[in-house]
């Protein structure tokens, strides 16, 4: 099955005046229709950093560099599972993109060209507009073999011919690079219509002058659906029709992050990036956007879980990608994952749980601003050698992984 998503050497510096904060440093992830990766790791590892590098969403002193290739029309073989990970008889279902999807810009809540929206210092257009890309690659259309790949425009044909690939022009498996899209791309055509994003502060990200049930019906219209759909898809996010009546300001945190849930599902996009859906909820709220999530994808479509919960990946996720320092440590499947981790990070991680040894990892993570050379982990790693001062490297990057026999049965 064609990746729905693949990031290459994905690196992003915040540039302060004086140091440079190596937020992510070359990551490496795919995503397919149907799997729901969940990436994990403590606060300040570069996760949601990850998120909105996808999206175009840093701030003006950020770089991006790498590449992050979203496949507009997916190879949709069933035969191709997902994640190859799940238990059988749950294979997921192919995801058809609905005919209904207009051209119109995905107008929601989250993303709304609204001035007071526009103010917002997450989303300040001067902030996006001055997103670091590498130069040579703008204004560049490339066709690479038979596979129909656009690395960068802004142009209205441009998104016309973005258009046409997602309905199926040159066949399966064209692709837009996120990392080279301008902000006039991103905004018609990537963001609440193909990639959904439930931000981790929604009190924040929405639009606080316009009620809930009006940013809902817009959202909807704006993807071609019907707006009377909307008291549907706020419950299915678990939010009462009531609260759809009230201001984003009037909402609790609880009902925010549900409102956004129902904004970022408005459009049904292939793939959903849920940065801490769960925070701010209570426990059967929890399970009830996990269960959503995981629905979504038995459904066809791919979920990136971003989240510090080990709990709620355990439960749902297909994948797991462990985060340190700003590079993924190790990435398996969770079933493995869980039962053997091979990172001493990620055995520590597992061992904090309350159901395990409910035993903190021992320090601090290190400054992103002064990283080591080699392993960021050896300052609080029981097994370091002098080995561990080169950058380790793999699916278990790590100089002296776990065996199976140090792994409690
Ligand atoms: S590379 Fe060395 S310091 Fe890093 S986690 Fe592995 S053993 Fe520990």
């Amino acid at each position: 099955m064609t990746n729905l998503l693949t990031i290459s050497g994905l690196t992003v510096r915040f540039h302060l005046r004086d140091a440079v904060v190596r937020a992510v440093t070359d990551l490496n992830l795919t995503v397919r229709p149907g799997e729901l990766l969940a990436v994990v790791g403590e606060s300040g590892c570069g996760k949601s950093v990850l998120a909105h590098a996808l999206l175009g969403l840093l701030p003006a002193n950020a770089t991006v560099t790498g590449e992050a290739h979203l496949t507009l029309n997916p190879d949709n073989n069933p035969d191709n599972t997902a994640a190859g990970t799940r238990p059988a008889g749950t294979r997921p279902a192919p995801y058809t993109r609905p005919a209904s999807h207009g051209r119109s810009f995905a107008r929601s809540g989250l993303f709304a060209r609204s001035r007071s929206f526009a103010r917002s210092p997450l989303f300040s257009r001067s902030r996006l507009f001055a997103r670091s890309r590498p130069s040579a690659a703008v204004d560049r259309i490339d066709h690479v073999d038979d596979v129909h790949r656009v690395d960068c425009m802004d142009r209205v044909d441009d998104v016309h011919r973005v258009d046409r690939i997602d309905q199926g022009e040159g066949g399966p498996g064209g692709c837009v690079d996120l990392l080279a899209c301008g902000e006039k791309m991103l905004a018609s055509t990537i963001r609440g219509r193909r990639i959904g994003l439930i931000p981790q502060s929604p009190a924040t990200s929405l639009t606080v002058v316009r009620r809930g049930r009006r940013l809902l019906t817009e959202t909807l219209k704006a993807h071609g659906r019907d707006p009377r759909l909307a008291d549907q898809v706020a419950e299915q996010a678990g939010l009462d029709s009531v609260d759809l009546e009230r201001y984003p300001f009037e909402l609790s945190g609880g009902m925010a992050q549900r409102l956004a849930t129902a904004l970022a599902l408005a459009g049904e996009p292939p793939l959903l990036i849920a940065d801490e859906p769960t925070s701010g909820l209570d426990r059967p709220l929890v399970d009830h956007t996990l269960d959503l999530l995981r629905r979504r994808c038995d459904e066809g479509a791919a979920v990136l879980l971003i989240t510090h919960d080990l709990a709620a990946a355990e439960r749902v996720a297909d994948t797991v990608a462990v985060m340190y320092a700003g590079r993924i440590v190790e990435h398996r499947a969770a079933g493995e994952l869980f039962r053997a981790p091979g990172h001493p990070y990620s055995r520590g991680l597992l061992n904090a749980l309350p159901d395990r040894e409910f035993r903190a990892i021992a320090g601090h993570p290190p400054m992103l601003t002064a990283l080591p050379e080699g392993c960021a982990f050896a300052a609080r790693c029981d097994r370091v050698t002098n080995a561990c001062a080169s950058q380790p490297s793999g699916p278990v990057a790590c100089h002296h992984p776990l065996t199976s026999a140090e792994v409690p049965a």
